[in-house]
């Protein structure tokens, strides 16, 4: 969450700064601010879009050739002016940037006060500000000596930036649990919490690790650990390009994003599906593959979408390995006394591979002798650096705050993981192990027929928009993608959706069945079809309205429903990642009907980088 960029070197700052973070925008919008040098701070802060900083600071003076901005997802205190960040230390010479929670602070914020220090914010941010402040004034050191005591003494997670004015040549920058990497140019430095704002001026970068501090000039890099002890930074090569993270034409990222997935689905399948040859090449598996094919059991860890992903994972995997598995929230798994042994697999599910609950769980996990498997998108990130062995999903940069894209890649891919243990396990048939990898073949061209003409969903998102609850039900493998359906319409159309067992509906959710209630069923071919067949006739004998996700060819549903979304029939265990497809488009022409900004939807922030 938040978003942080910087930079120092020989250019204007402020253009390349807010540029960024728009780039980042995706990370946390309630506020945005900038702080620049020139003979003095500048800072500058507005509650709101990057947009509207951009409008407030005409005719001020943006000068300067070092800068660090920010946009907020604010956990302490109110989304404001005076909570935006940058913050400026009670002596007015530091100011700070930071993403992330400092989960001591009320104590030290105790203590500063006590010793006469006043504040202008409510945030966690300005009490570490004025905590090095009043290190670096009692033990009239370095500011990087006094930023090293101060957070060898703070609790939390943080990345975080700070300039002073009276050394407008340096940048000091430090991380622990939250994302920073250091762009490397010729004579200057960027830093960001990802690599948008960086690619169109360098692709040469370094990912700060956890206790890390980074001390930029314009020609130099130090990086250290807390320690002070000088380490070596680790150059890589970005492998990203700038189109990527453009909306290229469409209206928004998510509409992008959704229409992208025949060809994300098959960069995911590229090099590791080979239906004629009848392989899976995932070295991440084959390097593990005895550990996962005797694994006792499967946990997968995860939250919200990827959670989701994880569920229908636990029907592939127990279906074709017969391995038991369980589906934790990050959350709750970190904070209970969870029962891990030695040789338990791990499977920790994320977009960003920065998920601050989901880390913290893995973390836990690993030192009890599990073994992590990360199933992540961005190369690199924290999460992959924790795991022993995982796949990327390469889906490419998600932009759009709720996920979609990368949904369906972590369905292929934990599919692919299934099927490849199954097959060195022989738990499952020769015969079905091609068909399922035919199949899954056959999907990115399933996905493209569902997107050639979205006018039908797009009709129905305008009927249904108004209304104020949504049900969605779903059996088996379809159920997760009830769940995924409820959650995409909550995030982009802020109306209240629920998903369910579809059968489990008799137990509770029926009592809200009537004439104004829309029912969303997923309901394509499978083992459960009857079933659910007979779910919806129980909803219309109750005047719900039933809008439901069938398989093309499907005559029964047609006739019952009010509407009907047709996807290409599959087999079921590959179906989820198509029968979601609609739902993504159902919420999005929902959301955009009611006026909305689906791709910064109210109080959302992409990556959830605090617990
Ligand atoms: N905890 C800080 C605040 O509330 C930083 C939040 C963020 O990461 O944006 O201001």
């Amino acid at each position: 969450m938040c978003g942080i960029v910087a930079y120092i070197g020989h250019r204007e700052a402020y253009p390349i700064i807010l540029k960024g973070l728009k780039r980042l925008e995706y990370r946390g919008y309630d506020s945005a601010g900038v702080a620049l040098v020139n003979n003095g701070l500048n800072v500058y802060k507005k509650k709101g879009r990057v947009a509207e900083l951009e409008e407030s600071v005409v005719g001020k003076d943006l000068h300067s050739n070092i800068g660090i901005g920010h946009t907020r997802w604010a956990t302490h205190g109110e989304p404001s002016d005076r909570n935006a960040h940058p913050h400026v230390s009670a002596n007015g010479k530091l100011a700070m940037i930071h993403n992330g929670i400092i989960e001591n602070y009320a104590q030290l914020k105790k203590d500063l006060q006590n010793k006469g220090y006043q504040f202008k914010s409510d945030t966690d941010t300005e009490v570490l500000l004025n905590f090095i402040e009043d290190i670096q004034r009692n033990n009239q050191c370095t500011l990087e000596e006094a930023l090293r005591i101060a957070l060898k003494r703070v609790t939390g997670a943080y990345v975080i930036v700070l300039i002073d004015a009276e050394h407008p040549d340096t940048l000091i920058a430090a991380r622990k649990g939250s994302p920073l990497v250091i762009g490397v140019g010729k004579g200057e430095h960027f830093l960001a919490s990802d690599a948008s704002p960086i690619i169109e001026y360098t692709k040469e970068v370094v990912y700060v690790n956890d206790y890390e501090l980074a001390i930029l000039r314009g020609d130099e890099l130090i990086l250290k650990n807390l320690g002070n002890e000088k380490l070596t930074p680790y150059i890589q090569k970005l492998d990203l390009e700038l189109a990527a993270i453009e909306k290229g034409g469409y209206d928004h990222f998510m509409l992008k994003e959704i229409f992208e997935q025949p060809d994300t689905i098959f960069d995911c399948l590229r090099g590791r599906l080979d239906a004629t040859a009848g392989t899976i090449t995932m070295s991440g598996v084959q390097n593990y593959l005895e550990q996962l094919v005797n694994a006792p059991r499967i946990i997968i860890i995860a939250c919200g979408t990827s959670w989701h992903a994880g569920l229908v994972a636990e029907y592939v995997i127990e279906e074709l390995c017969r391995i038991p598995v369980e589906v934790e929230y990050a959350s709750e798994f970190r904070y209970r006394n969870p029962i891990v042994r030695k040789g338990d697999v791990i499977i920790a599910i994320s977009q960003s591979g920065e998920t601050a609950d989901t880390i913290v769980a893995i973390e836990k996990a690993k030192e009890q002798g599990a073994i992590i498997f990360g199933i992540l998108n961005v190369v690199g990130s924290s999460i992959a650096r924790i795991s022993h062995a995982g796949a990327y999903t390469h889906a490419g940069p998600e932009i759009g705050v709720a996920s979609t894209k990368a949904f369906t890649a972590q369905l292929v891919v934990l599919t692919m993981v299934a099927l490849k243990i199954a097959h060195a396990k022989k738990s499952i048939s020769e015969e079905l192990y091609s068909t399922l990898l035919k199949e899954l073949h056959e999907v990115p061209g399933k996905a493209a027929t569902i997107l050639k003409d979205t006018d039908a969903i797009k009709k129905i998102a305008e009927k249904y928009k108004d209304a104020a609850n949504a049900l969605y039900l779903g059996r088996g493998y379809n159920f997760p993608i009830a769940l995924e359906g409820a959650l995409k319409l909550k995030e982009i159309s802020y109306i209240h959706a629920e998903g369910y067992p579809a059968a489990e509906m008799k137990h509770g959710p029926i009592a809200l069945v009537d004439a104004s209630l829309s029912v969303y069923f997923v309901a394509t071919k499978d083992t459960y079809y009857e079933k659910v067949v007979s779910n919806i006739q129980e909803i219309k004998a109750r005047k719900g309205k039933v809008i439901a996700v069938i398989s093309e060819g499907d005559e029964t549903i047609g006739p019952m429903a009010d509407d009907v979304m047709i996807i290409p029939e599959a087999h079921e265990i590959v179906a989820p990642m198509l029968s979601v497809i609609p739902l993504q488009l159902l919420s999005y022409y929902t959301g955009v009907a009611r006026g909305l900004d689906v791709d910064k939807p109210r109080n959302l922030a992409k990556s959830v980088t605090v617990e």
